[in-house]
C-alpha cells in the first residue's frame, strides 16, 4: 500500500502569474499565492534548524522553474535562483490557502444596507 497522501496531477504556474494552482489526485483544487511558498521555502537556509516552520517574508517570488522530486515533492526554482526548498505533498498540501482549508477570517455575508431617504 503506497502512501495515502495525495499528489498533485496539475500544477499550473504561468509565467506573470502571482499565484500556482495545483490540482490533486483527490480531485482537491489548491490555490498558492507565490509569496506563501517562498516565505515558507522549507530548506534549512529560509527555516534554519530550529525545527519549526516559519513563514519569512521577502524573497524573490517569480517562479522560474517547478520540478518533481521522485515521487514524493517538487522543487521551485525561484527568480532568485534559489531553489534548495523541497516541499513534499503532506507540506505542500498544508500550505493551501484555498478558502476550503483556510477559510476567511469574516464570511463575506453582505450585510443589509439600508438607506431610508
Ligand atoms: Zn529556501
Ligand atoms: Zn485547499
Amino acid at each position: 500500500m503506497a502512501s495515502k497522501i495525495p499528489h498533485p496531477v496539475n500544477i499550473k504556474a504561468p509565467h506573470g502569474a502571482t499565484v500556482m494552482h495545483i490540482e490533486w489526485s483527490d480531485g482537491h483544487k489548491s490555490v498558492y499565492p507565490h509569496d506563501i511558498l517562498r516565505g515558507y521555502c522549507p530548506c534549512a537556509d529560509c527555516q534554519g534548524h530550529s525545527g519549526e516552520i516559519k513563514f519569512r517574508q521577502g524573497g524573490n517570488t517569480e517562479i522560474r522553474d517547478i520540478a518533481t522530486v521522485g515521487n514524493y515533492a517538487i522543487t521551485i526554482t525561484w527568480g532568485d535562483r534559489h531553489n534548495t526548498g523541497i516541499y513534499n505533498f503532506e507540506y505542500l498540501r498544508m500550505l493551501c490557502q484555498c478558502p476550503i482549508c483556510k477559510p476567511p477570517e469574516s464570511p463575506a455575508v453582505p450585510s443589509p444596507d439600508h438607506h431610508e431617504k
